[in-house]
């Protein structure tokens, strides 16, 4: 009985080490178990910060390029672009530079105080831009589909905050493949405000001469007199027309009618200071307005003017000019009053033997 009883006893030891010993193995098992799940944990947590972060660039460049696209000049959207990328990257120093294709240069279009030493523009054809800049710094050069150069960007002096404090941060891959997708955003915004310059250029220009054209000169007649009417400075208008000019292209042909009307455009410019309008208002007629100019200093202009066009080289004949000039406040405030004025002066250049100037002030007793 004592026998079996402790056989019994012995054989429950036994059953119960055996349990135990599958008890601590399946701890062990179980404690891995755990271990494993806190690791896969941080990996998510991990993956879902860097989902969060990876939504936050994606949002903030939305609203970056929301902003661009309803911008109107090219100098606010680079001065956008560059708040942008400080406030994405928090970096000090920006600088962008546009490509010329014609002129095969890159051109200074925006840099912040850091940066104002870098030349205005860089000539490719004579140094690599990626030669020219530190490669410590991002620098990224934006290309058209046909892997031509748009743009350039170069971003330095990052500071990032960590535990230990303000540091100098790096950028990472994903930090480019944002910035690509921004810059590619910002490149598109500034074609299109390029081209509808040029386009608002062709339609206010006249394509032979390259000067204004006459719907031009209309608007900035009228804005300059009220301006003029507002301040109170004189404002004048002088009209130019060539003299017999169809004897020119009767003589000559009309290629080289052409070519005197270039001439005669590319000295009015030569005659006309920074705030001059120079228009071409129409066949060999031509109008210069001159803001904050009286009729004397007018006079001055147009007389320097008519002999430099009488004097000048041209290879197949003589060219002159007659001239006539109309001032506010001396004339009158209305923009067609003083364009008639204007044109009257002219006519009396023309009847009165031609390579001349006229002020209507000196000739408004016989026209009134
Ligand atoms: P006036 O001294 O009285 O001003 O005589 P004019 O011959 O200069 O003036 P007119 O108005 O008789 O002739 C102007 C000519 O200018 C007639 C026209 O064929 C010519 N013309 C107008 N536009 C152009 C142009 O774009 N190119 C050329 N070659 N000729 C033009
Ligand atoms: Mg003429
Ligand atoms: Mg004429």
């Amino acid at each position: 009985m004592t026998d079996i009883l402790f056989l019994s006893l012995s054989a429950l030891s036994a059953v119960s080490l055996g349990m135990l010993a599958v008890t601590k193995s399946q701890l062990r098992a179980r404690k891995r178990e755990v271990a494993d799940f806190k690791n896969k944990e941080v990996d998510i947590q991990a993956s879902v910060e860097n989902v969060k972060d990876k939504i936050k660039s994606i949002t903030d460049l939305y609203i970056a390029s929301d902003i661009l696209i309803h911008l109107q000049s090219e100098k606010n959207v680079y001065a956008e672009i560059s708040k942008t990328l400080k406030s994405l990257y928090n970096c000090e120093n920006i600088l962008i530079y546009s490509f010329d294709e014609d002129k095969r240069v890159y051109n200074k279009e925006f840099c912040t105080p850091g940066t104002q030493n870098f030349q205005d523009t860089i000539d490719i054809s004579h140094m690599k831009v990626k030669e020219f800049f530190s490669e410590k710094d991002i620098s990224t050069t934006v290309l058209n589909s046909n892997q031509k150069p748009l743009y350039y960007l170069r971003m330095s002096g990052r500071r990032v905050s960590t535990p230990e404090g303000i540091i100098s941060g790096l950028f990472t891959e994903t930090d480019l493949q944002v910035l690509n997708i921004y810059l590619r955003q910002s490149a598109m915004v500034l074609d299109k405000l390029k081209a509808y310059k040029k386009m608002e250029r062709m339609a206010l220009t006249d394509s032979l001469t390259g000067l204004y054209n006459r719907h031009y000169a209309h608007m900035r007649i009228k804005e300059e007199v009220k301006r003029a009417n507002r301040e109170k400075y004189p404002v004048s208008v002088v009209f130019v027309d060539i003299d017999k000019f169809k004897s020119i292209n009767d003589t000559f042909g009309h290629d080289v009618g052409d070519i005197a009307l270039k001439h005669v455009s590319s000295l009015l410019t030569l005659a006309s200071r920074e705030y001059d309008v120079t228009v071409r208002w129409g066949g060999e007629e031509f109008v210069l307005l001159l803001p904050n100019t009286d009729e004397n200093g007018a006079y001055i202009l147009a007389e320097r003017l008519r002999n430099q066009i009488a004097n000048s080289k041209f290879d197949y004949c003589n060219i002159t000019a007659s001239l006539g000039i109309a001032s506010f406040p001396t004339d009158d405030i209305n923009i067609d009053t003083v364009i008639s004025y204007a044109d009257s002066a002219l006519y009396h250049s023309k009847q009165t033997g031609r390579n001349k100037t006229t002020l209507y002030s000196n000739i408004a007793h016989m026209v009134k």
